[in-house]
């Protein structure tokens, strides 16, 4: 059994069962391993690559509501190339360099497949693939009386027969990705609103809007991509954001049948949506490009962990539960990050913990950082559900550092956050030094220091 208090005796025969064999849990098996530890990694699709395995399938609820749907895993749309360059989405050892091959996409920004390419490379090349069952999901993962963690799973056989198995583990480090479960925007008389809905995750190609007059909520990556791709087909497209002045309508630039909008205010059974601007619209579809939620329905922690309005926690370091620490760990929640890198950061420091070469602080300890970063959010009025959303500050400052610029200084706006440490009151205006600490494989990183003079 490994707990907090014994986690310094050296545990190299350790057992670890990792969920999910997409980035994170790729890269989680790898380190792992370098650790000495024994490692099965659990994935229900027939291949590894998680989101970056694209599919033309879709869910048979387009809005993703019916918890009893058959789940898709990927919300890829056939059009996506990445929104990092290339040079950002490798790993630290392991870059993500174009290869040369007819089949290979050697753009800066690739199409999605060379991805799934670069996924399957890292894989082979680190014999990750001899670890994963694939085809077979973790049902349920649960701490049983002996303090290891009993892991149930199902196999998909030849014509969909199914075999059950329960093995035991050490230690679970979970990485079942964030980007399935959909969040759909609350619109005021929407259950007898007669037009389609459809969310991000069941889109794929823009044919079925041929035509349509179509409203878009959102305004993150797969908004600003969807509804470009949506322009070239449809008759109108309005954007909905949430993020903007109530009275914003604009036509985007570039295009004669696209506007941007504040955010709905209510929709009618005729078919109309109002804006907060006051326009009126009879649409055809409403496109939730609204984001995802965290859900493990596999997990069972009495209560330990949990998800609370898209909090998941209690977690040290948005990784380690302090109750059930070291045993479980989360790799890859946090978002508007850097993935792939911090994927391997987060998963060397579960290993080097799981391997007793590092230790953590007390439980205490850590349940006092993790309230401390609570009461932190609280004070700044940052809503819970923002609690992993680590890098809009982050972004801010690589953009000044790439600029050539050695000090960012901007309005800090209550989602600008980067940790706790680095965590400020809406509205002042704060000057972040930009430091460089290597370069390595083409990925620069940074070190942040908050002007002591503020
Ligand atoms: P996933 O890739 O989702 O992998 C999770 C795996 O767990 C899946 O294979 C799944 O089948 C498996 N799984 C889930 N539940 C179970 C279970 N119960 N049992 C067994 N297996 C299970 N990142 C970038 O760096 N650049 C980009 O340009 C970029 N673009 C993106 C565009 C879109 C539309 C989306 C949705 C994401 C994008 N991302 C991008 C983020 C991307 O999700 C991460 O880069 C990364 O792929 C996430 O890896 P992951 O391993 O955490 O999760």
């Amino acid at each position: 059994m490994i707990t907090p208090a014994n986690q310094h005796v050296t545990m190299s025969a350790l057992h670890v069962a990792v969920i999910g064999a997409g980035a994170a849990g790729l890269v989680a098996a790898r380190e792992l391993c370098h650790e000495g530890l024994k490692v099965v990694v659990f994935e229900r699709e027939d291949q590894i690559g998680g989101t970056w395995v694209y599919t033309p399938r879709v869910e048979p609820d387009p809005i993703s509501l019916d918890p009893d749907r058959p789940i898709i895993h990927s919300s890829l749309y056939s059009s996506l190339r990445t929104n990092l360059a290339r040079e950002a989405m490798g790993f630290l050892d392991y870059p993500f360099v174009a290869r040369p091959g007819e089949s290979r996409d050697p753009r800066r920004f690739p199409g999605h497949r060379e991805v799934l390419m670069f996924l399957k490379d890292f894989a082979c090349e680190f014999g990750i693939e001899e670890m994963v069952r694939l085809d077979t999901e973790v049902v349920n993962v649960k701490l049983v009386e002996s303090g290891k963690w009993k892991v149930k799973s199902k196999t998909r056989g030849f014509s969909d027969s199914e075999s059950e198995s329960e093995d035991f583990y050490d230690a679970v480090v979970v990485c079942n990705g964030h980007f399935t479960e959909p969040r759909v925007a609350e619109i005021p008389g929407i259950n007898s609103w007669p037009g389609k809905q459809m969310h991000s995750h069941n889109y794929r190609t823009p044919e079925p809007f041929q035509d349509q007059i179509v409203v878009l909520i959102g305004s993150a990556s797969s908004a600003i991509d969807i509804c470009r791709d949506i322009a070239k087909v449809a008759k109108e497209v309005h954007v909905a954001s949430r993020s903007v002045a109530d009275e914003t309508y604009e036509k985007q630039p570039g295009y004669d049948n696209m506007w941007f909008h504040s955010m709905i205010e209510r929709s009618h059974e005729d078919g109309t949506l109002v804006f907060l601007n006051g326009r009126v619209v009879l649409a055809d579809v409403i496109l939730h490009c609204t984001g995802y939620k965290y859900r493990f329905p596999f997990l069972e922690t009495n209560g330990i962990v949990t998800v609370d309005d898209n909090r998941v926690g209690p977690l040290y370091k948005h990784v380690f539960p302090p109750v059930l620490a070291p045993s479980l760990s989360f790799v890859g929640l946090p978002w508007k990050i850097i993935p792939f890198c911090l994927f391997e950061l987060q998963s060397k420091w579960i290993a080097a913990i799981l391997s007793g070469r590092k230790m953590l602080p007390s439980q205490e300890e850590m349940m006092g950082d993790v309230k401390a970063f609570y009461s932190m959010m609280e004070a700044s009025g940052i809503p819970k559900r923002l609690s992993t959303m680590i890098g809009l500050l982050l972004s801010a400052v690589a953009r000044a550092w790439r600029n050539g610029e050695r000090k960012c200084t901007m309005r800090v706006t209550r989602t600008d956050m980067l940790d706790r440490r680095h965590i400020a009151t809406s509205g002042k205006i704060m000057t972040w030094f930009c430091k460089p600490m290597k370069t390595s494989a083409s990925i620069f990183r940074m070190k942040l220091l908050i002007d002591a003079s503020l």
